[in-house]
């Protein structure tokens, strides 16, 4: 076991402060990785104050997270010292149900083990994210991270980018789509730049009519104020799908209304209960409401070979780790252009 340094909460109304965590000692097919940066992601916050109701404390979040291999097992093959590589929400799985030989370790059917608040297959106990120095991974839960990309703009795309692009490709968005992106924050800034690349006619829907020149320079071709109903009138039954990132319970029938004949709003956003659907909204036009989590490790390595090739990364704003706090309050007040990620040399020194 080697003692590092961490940020983590003890409790849901307490602020993160630093503690000090064991990773364990790198076994066969493990690499140790050294923590450059950490992205901060609104499921760190629900996590860390307990909204879901599934917190172990102390919780240590961050599962958007990029760093260099400083030591790798005896068996493994695909990674070296010196490598940049990336870590999301997932370190592993049973890796032998019918979800991972699909390569969808996400619905992997024992449970997937989260970055964070997850059970340590090694060590029996709890596991700790990336707000710390350094983690140890099982080398098939570890991506290749392309080099021609902002290092620090990268990790976000192991939670909020992987998130995005995972529904917009499975749901095989083409050119000529008209696809809406509901939420313009972490996911949904990513949501924009993957539907634009795709070749789809990008709508952002969002409640800020401020984000609108940011929208349409992330590559949005519209945008939508979902608070004006005549906006939302005018684009009724007119999109091919639709990506709602809304973090809360809210209404989603105004969104379904916009839907076409036979197309798909995909929720990523609110893990709670919604308020009430009327069945008149999806009965009339046969259309579908689905949801979808993270993507697989195979398709999040796709998604960063397309991020490297088409040089998308997500727009951040860089903080120290004692600035976490602040950061935390600032996301929930919806405050933030597009993601923070942290700088982890500020917890290093
Ligand atoms: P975020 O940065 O806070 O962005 C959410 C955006 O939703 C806000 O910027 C805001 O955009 C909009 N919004 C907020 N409250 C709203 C409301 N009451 N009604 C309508 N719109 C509202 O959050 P994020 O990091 O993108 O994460 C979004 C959600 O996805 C979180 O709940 C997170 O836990 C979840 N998540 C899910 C997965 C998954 O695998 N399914 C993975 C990662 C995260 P506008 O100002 O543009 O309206
Ligand atoms: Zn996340």
């Amino acid at each position: 076991m080697n003692t590092v340094k961490a940020y983590g909460a003890f409790a849901p109304e307490k602020d993160l402060e630093p503690l000090d965590i064991e990773r364990r000692t790198i076994s066969e097919n493990d690499v140790k990785i050294d923590i450059l940066y950490c992205g901060v992601c609104h499921s760190d916050i629900h996590a860390a104050r307990n909204d879901w109701g599934n917190a172990k404390y102390p919780i240590v979040p961050g599962h958007e997270i990029v760093g260099r291999v400083v030591a790798v097992g005896d068996k493994v093959t695909k990674y070296s010292q010196g490598d940049l590589v990336g870590v999301g929400c997932m370190v592993d799985s049973c890796q032998e149900c019918s979800a991972c030989h699909d390569d969808l370790e996400q619905f992997c059917e024992q449970g997937m083990v989260g970055t964070y608040n997850g059970k340590n297959k090694h060590t029996g106990k709890q596991t700790f994210g990336g707000y710390s120095t350094s983690i140890v991974v099982k080398e098939d839960f570890v991506l290749k991270v392309p080099e021609n990309l902002d290092t620090k703009a990268v990790a976000p795309l192991l939670c909020a980018g992987i998130t995005s692009f995972s529904p917009l490709n499975h749901w095989k968005i083409k050119k000529g789509d008209k696809v809406g992106v509901i939420g313009l924050g972490g996911l949904g800034h990513m949501g924009i730049k993957f539907a634009h690349a795709m070749g789809a006619e990008t709508i952002m829907i969002t409640t800020s009519p401020d984000k609108a020149t940011d929208a349409k320079r992330l590559g949005a071709d519209a945008v939508l104020i979902s608070k004006d109903e005549q906006q939302m009138a005018a684009h009724k039954g007119s999109f091919d799908f639709l990506l709602n990132t809304v973090p809360v319970k809210h209404d989603i029938n105004p969104y379904v209304q916009l839907l076409k004949r036979d197309s798909t709003m995909v929720m990523v956003g609110a893990i709670e209960p919604l308020e009430p659907l009327h069945g008149g909204n999806i009965i009339m036009g046969r259309k579908r409401i689905a949801g979808s989590l993270i993507g697989g490790i195979k398709e999040t390595q796709e998604m960063l070979d397309f991020c490297g090739k088409h040089n998308i990364t997500s727009d951040i704003e860089m903080i120290d780790m004692n600035q976490i706090n602040t950061a935390f309050d600032r996301v929930t007040k919806n405050d933030v252009k597009y993601r923070f990620v942290i700088d982890m040399e500020s917890l290093k020194n």
